[in-house]
Order: structure tokens, then C-alpha cells, then sequence
């Protein structure tokens, strides 16, 4: 503000001086020079007073504002699940993406945890470079958990079916981490088909040594992510970038919804865990994502850090096929109805349904 105004000033005053430097003015140009003057002076006014009220708004503004070290106390842990992929890529295209991604965590330091479907490593011909593509992480530094061999939806399988798909899911992992994994994440976030089978599998993942890995960020990245991939497929630039860009305004509407959302139910900002997808979409964007929330005062935490809040012992009695946020399923607990969820844009909605018919 400041700058701008003794720019203004600079800019007027040598032509006065100039103007009144040539010959001694007559008396209509003196009269034109005060009237000049007159308006000079009335338009630093005008200046100054703008000036004055552009900065009192804007102290009041950062007043308005949280503090720097309150911004600065936001986590959060992000996960990627579906590992080696979600949508459907041929594995040279994985390698690729999963570089571009692993360059911007690396990069960035982010301490994310990955979520493996060694299912998924399984496909005619290509399982030693799928299993090389999961290397790409292990070696890249990041911890991986289980996610089960072949993503069963829990409200369709039994209990036993469940722990068998634990017990499947971590071959190859263990085999490049050279340890058990520690983490376990639901598949569509579903943990069982009823009270007595969720306590059963409970019992069962921490006789196992696994801590299940909660989401209190949920959203619907995931849609945007298949739809991302098709537009690629069809080399359909335009549309890649309009996804991306819808994508990016709507991550950054889920970390605000969560932030108020942990505010209203635990009286303050809790440490989060977001899940995203690896895919293609994130590897595009994942630079941006980080700055939008380092833009909104995060630190990004390992996932054992986040569990150290005291809101993951909260009681969650939410039973149902629907996979929700945990603090969807601590408000329901409480007896409260869910909130609704910020929508995903209408464009990528129909492009979601026009796939799956
Ligand atoms: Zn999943």
C-alpha cells in the first residue's frame, strides 16, 4: 500500500515542477495552476484517505485471521490406498505415474503410508513388474499396510473370509518391507457386516500386531481419479484439465468441511488422516494438493503420529455398508445424524456414472 502511494506521487509532481519552471505564468495560468494544484492536492487527499481505510481493513482482517503459531499446530497424515493402482493402468503407464508421485512425496517430505492390494500385483504376464512397481514405493522409503488381497466389500463376506483376506494380502509385502505391515485399512472403509463380527475382527487384526488405520479425511477423490484416467486414455487433454482443476477446488472444500467438522464435534482441529488414491490424477496434481495445504497451515505427519490423538479411541458403534469418516461415525455414535458431505461437480459425476454402466 505504502509503495503504491509514493509511486502516485513521484509520477505527478515533475510535471507540476516542469509546468511552473518555464516562464512566469500569466494570471489565467496561475489560475489554472491552483485549480490544478486545488485538484492535486484534493487527489493526494483522496489517496491518503483511501489508503488509510485499505490498511485499517486489512489489520482487521489479520485480526480476523488465526494466529500464525494456531494455523501452524494443523496435521495431517495422507494415505494412498489401492496400491499398486485403483483405476486401471497398463503397468508401463504405473511405472511412470508412480515416479512422478513418489518425486513430489519425496520431494516434499511427506511421510504418507501406502495401502497395498496384492491382488491387484496379479495380472497375466505382468506380475514381476507389478510387484516392481510396488518397489517403487518400499524403496522410495514409504511404510506399506495391508488392504487386503482383493478389496471384498466386509458387509458381503463373512468373518472368516475377512481374516483370510488379511492373512493373503501380505505375502509380497512382507517381502519387500522385510517386516510384517503394522497398518490395516478397511476396504471401502467398511468394518463388518454387525456389532458381534466387527468386535470378532477387531480382536483378530490386533492378535495379528495391525493398528486399523481410520480416515477422518473421506471424500470422493476416487471418482475423479477413474474419470482422470479415461480422459487420458483418450488423449483427451481439455478434459484431463478441467478434472484436475474441479479436483483440486474440491480437495481443498474436504479439508475445510473436516476442519469444521473436528471443531464442532472435539472443540478443536484433531490430527487428520486423508485418504487419496494412487493414481494417475494424483501423481498430475499431487504438488498442488500439498500446497493447498500448506497453504492451510498443515504439517504432514506419519501415520503412527497421528494415531497419538485421543480422538482415535473415541467410541464408534456405526454399523453399515456405507464407508464414512470416522467422525461421521463418532457424531452418529453420539446419536447425531450424518452431515452431508461436500458434492463432487456434476460433470464428473455423469462421467463416473457413463463408465460403470
Ligand atoms: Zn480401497
Amino acid at each position: 500500500m505504502h509503495h503504491f502511494f509514493r509511486t502516485a506521487t513521484v509520477s505527478l509532481t515533475p510535471n507540476l515542477q516542469a509546468q511552473s519552471r518555464r516562464t512566469p505564468p500569466s494570471l489565467s495560468q496561475q489560475h489554472r495552476l491552483v485549480r490544478f494544484s486545488l485538484k492535486f492536492f484534493s487527489l493526494i487527499t483522496v489517496v491518503l484517505v483511501t489508503a488509510a481505510l485499505i490498511s485499517a481493513a486489512l489489520a482487521a482482517v489479520a485480526d480476523a485471521q488465526p494466529k500464525s503459531n494456531e494455523t501452524r499446530t494443523r496435521e495431517v497424515c495422507i494415505t494412498f490406498d489401492d496400491l499398486p493402482s485403483g483405476p486401471d493402468s497398463d503397468v508401463k503407464t504405473l511405472a511412470r505415474f508412480t515416479a512422478k508421485l513418489l518425486q513430489a512425496i519425496k520431494s516434499n517430505r511427506v511421510p504418507a503410508t501406502g495401502f497395498v492390494n496384492e491382488g491387484k500385483l496379479y495380472h497375466a504376464g505382468e506380475t514381476d513388474a507389478r510387484i516392481a512397481v510396488l518397489k517403487q514405493w518400499t524403496d522410495a522409503g514409504i511404510e506399506l499396510g495391508n488392504h487386503t488381497f482383493s478389496h471384498k466389500h466386509f458387509f458381503d463376506i463373512s468373518v472368516d473370509e475377512q481374516k483370510s483376506e488379511v492373512i493373503r494380502g501380505e505375502t509380497v509385502t512382507i517381502l519387500l518391507q522385510k517386516k510384517r505391515p503394522q497398518f490395516f485399512r478397511h476396504p471401502y472403509l467398511c468394518t463388518g457386516q454387525d456389532s458381534a463380527g466387527k468386535a470378532q475382527f477387531e480382536t483378530f487384526l490386533t492378535a495379528q500386531g495391525y493398528l486399523a488405520a481410520p480416515v477422518t479425511m473421506d471424500n470422493s477423490e476416487w471418482m475423479f481419479g477413474f474419470v482422470y484416467t479415461d480422459a487420458s486414455k483418450r488423449g483427451d487433454k481439455a478434459a484431463m484439465q478441467k478434472i484436475a482443476a474441479a479436483y483440486l477446488q474440491y480437495i481443498e472444500t474436504v479439508a475445510e468441511f473436516y476442519e469444521s467438522f473436528s471443531r464442532e464435534l472435539l472443540g478443536r482441529e484433531m490430527k487428520h488422516i486423508l485418504l487419496l488414491h494412487a493414481s494417475l490424477l494424483n501423481a498430475d496434481c499431487f504438488e498442488q494438493v500439498i500446497e493447498i495445504f500448506k497453504r492451510r497451515g498443515y504439517t504432514f505427519i506419519s501415520l503412527q503420529a497421528a494415531l497419538e490423538d485421543a480422538a482415535y479411541q473415541l467410541p464408534d458403534a456405526y454399523i453399515g455398508a456405507r464407508g464414512i469418516s470416522w467422525l461421521q461415525r463418532w457424531r452418529i455414535t453420539k446419536g447425531l445424524s450424518p452431515k452431508p458431505e461436500p458434492p463432487v461437480p456434476a460433470f464428473v459425476e455423469a462421467a463416473w456414472r457413463v463408465r460403470t454402466k
